[in-house]
């Protein structure tokens, strides 16, 4: 076990194209790969299903890598760069302590940077920031700085400063230590050296000094009253002074470097050591871990865990307390970059991946049987598009299945269902790409050949005004007839409220082992729903009175009768469709901008922002999804290629009338049709 004071787990958050990915491979090699915990396991299944996988060339990437630096060990939990994934950046802040915000020293504060920093700031994770590229032309480190302070409300303040423009960078003023930090190459080895800051920054140095102290002693009373009577601190006491600061989310230090010529990382690392924060345990006795993210292949099944309290064991049986199930743990490791290394146990704040969990799906809590605990979940959007997909053949539909199902136990937000109407397997996901992701993995790893059919918009039904309703239903059939009557009254709730169920009979007009099956039959009803056939939600259903038989009625019965009154109910509340509206946002050079503007309006996209930056002008729309198809390929035409996006999923939100109007018969014909 790692005592947790020694413990950093961090993520790296960035606009992609930033250097993430440099950034942490020089992380991985100024490491080293030196295992001081646990032994190499060898010729286990672990590592053999990983060497065959990489002969196939197939990527594993570690969800967390761990590292060694100055006796500390930094988890690097794996954040994706693509935006359409943010759901898997927001997973990752769950079960990271602290962050490292990642800016190209050209670029700035991009489009991407701001979602990435607003999720860190709503899971309040404490951050530093990285300026890389700091040896490109036109990188200007203190424009970023002003960026971080402006345009996202950080208290961004310099411990270094970069010595030497673009091509003449060479290293760093280290406010902290007051010295200069050299970076060169010599025999295939990156030198570092510290000396006297040289005569000719001592001002410029001295100034971000003590602007760096002036601005800690804000946030600290000894330091303060040192600063107010003129004493100098120590580094010690600045260094403890910052931390404290920046755990409490009150300032954001700042560096700066360039992965690519390997300047900077290792002051990087230190500062990840110095100001980021050591995970908080709970009680050593009982056992709390979360389940953030599984990778499987056809071979192994690797569950990514964080330990919150207690110790878990390899070898050891444990509880599922969010599925209610015992799990054994086969074995446990922890993974450095590839390669995985087997644990006995892994302790309080510790980062490391189950092989053998059989039912644990992402976001459950793993506990103790006596002492079961549930953290809270990891919550995640329902899917946004559908596609239908069909096997090439024979043999390509024993394999779908499987393949489908286990990629849907990694990723949450991607569901696989079967509409038995039209007998189609239907993959739905959270954009265009993510399903075309999986389309592509579907091939490459497990060998799936199979065709899939347009992308369908998941619409949503709701009702826009109250609505009541009395149903009876009497069937009398020669013996035992069936009797029911059920009212309801419907209300709308704001976006977003899902569904309630209320019972408001009194008297006992519906009997109590009833009430249940009424329930149920609502459910049923709303999972399509009488508009078109979408599932309806932001739904109040309330029973307020019923009548019932002493011989004919049954919990059948009631269920029927339910979802009758629910249907006839809910035509009769102005029944209105939903549709999933995207957050887009355009880059693109200043000459595009008249026609990606036109472009959008015409999509029925609202532009709510539009800003010049130093890679482009940017504009901020919300668009309908069902208006974003091959938007790539449009915007490419558009641009000559110069413009980029990134889309996310924001809301739902009513479509107009008369389109709604239009949807509806289309559906109608399309679902008439499957009928046939
Ligand atoms: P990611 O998309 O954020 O993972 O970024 P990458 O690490 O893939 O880097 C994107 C591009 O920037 C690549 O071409 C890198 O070689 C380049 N790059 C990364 N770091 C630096 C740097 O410090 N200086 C310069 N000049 N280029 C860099």
């Amino acid at each position: 076990m790692i005592d947790a004071e020694k413990i950093r787990n961090i993520g790296i958050i960035a606009h992609i194209d930033s250097g993430k990915t440099t950034v942490s491979e020089r992380i991985l090699y100024f490491t080293g790969r030196t295992h001081k915990i646990g032994e190499v396991d060898q010729g286990n299944t672990t590592l053999d299903w990983m060497a065959q996988e990489r002969e196939r060339g197939i990527t594993i990437t570690a969800a967390a890598t761990a590292v060694e630096w100055k006796d500390h060990r930094i988890n690097l939990i794996d954040t994706p760069g693509h935006v359409d994934f943010t759901v898997e950046v927001e997973r990752s802040l769950r079960v990271l302590d602290g962050a490292v915000a990642l800016f190209c020293g050209v670029g700035g504060v991009e489009p991407q940077s701001m979602t990435v920093w607003r999720q860190a700031e709503k899971y309040e994770v404490p951050a530093i920031c990285f300026v890389n590229k700091m040896d490109r032309t036109g990188a200007e480190f203190f424009d970023v700085v002003r960026k971080i302070q402006e345009e996202l409300g950080g208290n961004a303040v310099p411990v270094v400063l970069p010595v030497g423009k673009a091509e003449q960078f060479t290293g760093l003023i280290d406010l902290v230590r007051n010295c200069e930090v050299l970076f060169w190459e010599a025999k295939g080895q990156t030198r570092v050296e510290e000396r006297p800051i040289p005569e000719a920054l001592r001002e410029e140095a001295h100034a971000w000094r003590k602007n760096l102290i002036e601005r800690v002693s804000e946030q600290d009373e000894s330091l303060l009253e040192q600063f107010v009577a003129g004493r100098e601190p120590s580094e010690a006491e600045i260094r403890a002074a910052l931390r404290k600061a920046t755990l409490s989310r009150r300032i954001h230090p700042v560096l700066c470097g360039s992965a690519a010529r390997n300047i900077g990382v290792q002051r990087l690392l230190d500062a990840v050591v110095d100001y980021l924060p050591s995970p908080a345990v709970g009680d050593p006795k009982n056992l709390a871990a979360l389940a953030f993210k599984i990778f499987s292949n056809r071979h192994a099944k690797l569950t990514y865990v964080r330990v919150y309290s207690g110790v878990l064991a390899s070898g050891s049986y444990v509880w599922n307390a969010t599925r209610k199930r015992r799990e054994r743990v086969g074995r446990l490791v922890e993974m450095h970059g590839n390669h995985p290394i087997a644990r006995a146990e892994l302790g309080p704040g510790e980062i490391g991946a189950v092989v053998g969990f059989d039912s644990t799906l992402t976001g459950d809590t793993i506990s103790t049987e006596e002492n079961p605990i549930l953290l809270e979940a990891i919550e995640f959007p329902s899917p946004v598009i559908s596609v239908s997909i069909r096997p090439e053949s024979r043999a390509d539909r024993d394999k779908l299945s499987y393949a489908l199902a286990k990629l849907a136990e990694e990723d949450p937000t991607f569901v696989v269902s079967f509409d038995p109407e039209t007998e189609e397997t239907i993959m739905s996901g959270m954009g265009e790409l993510h399903l075309e992701i999986l389309v592509d993995r579907l091939k490459r790893e497990y060998g799936v050949q199979a065709r899939v059919g347009r992308p369908q918009v998941a619409y949503r039904e709701t009702a826009t005004t109250d609505s009541e309703v009395d149903h009876k239903l009497v069937k009398q059939t020669g013996g035992k007839g069936d009797f029911a009557r059920v009212c309801l009254a419907l209300e709308p709730l704001p976006p977003g409220s899902g569904f309630e169920f209320v019972n408001d009979v009194k008297g006992g007009n519906v009997p109590k082992e009833f009430v249940p099956a009424v329930e149920k039959g609502v459910i049923d009803a709303m999972r399509k729903g009488p508009y078109a056939a979408f599932p309806v939600v932001d739904l109040r259903v309330s029973l307020t009175d019923g009548d019932y038989h002493e011989v004919d009625s049954s919990e059948r019965a009631f269920f029927t009768c339910a979802s009758m009154a629910f249907k006839e109910g809910f035509r009769k509340a102005s029944p209105a469709l939903l549709e999933p509206v995207m957050s887009v946002n355009v880059v693109t050079p200043a000459e595009y901008l008249g026609s990606v503007n036109g472009d959008l309006a015409a999509r029925r996209g609202r532009i709510e922002a539009m800003e010049g930056r130093p890679t482009g002008h940017e504009i901020r729309a919300a668009v309908p999804l069902a208006q974003m198809f091959g938007y790539s390929t449009q915007l490419r035409t558009l641009s000559s290629g110069k413009a980029t996006f990134t889309m996310t999923f924001d809301h739902y939100e009513p479509v107009p009338f008369a389109l709604a109007e239009t949807i509806v018969a289309e559906r109608q014909k399309v679902l008439a049709g499957r009928r046939a």
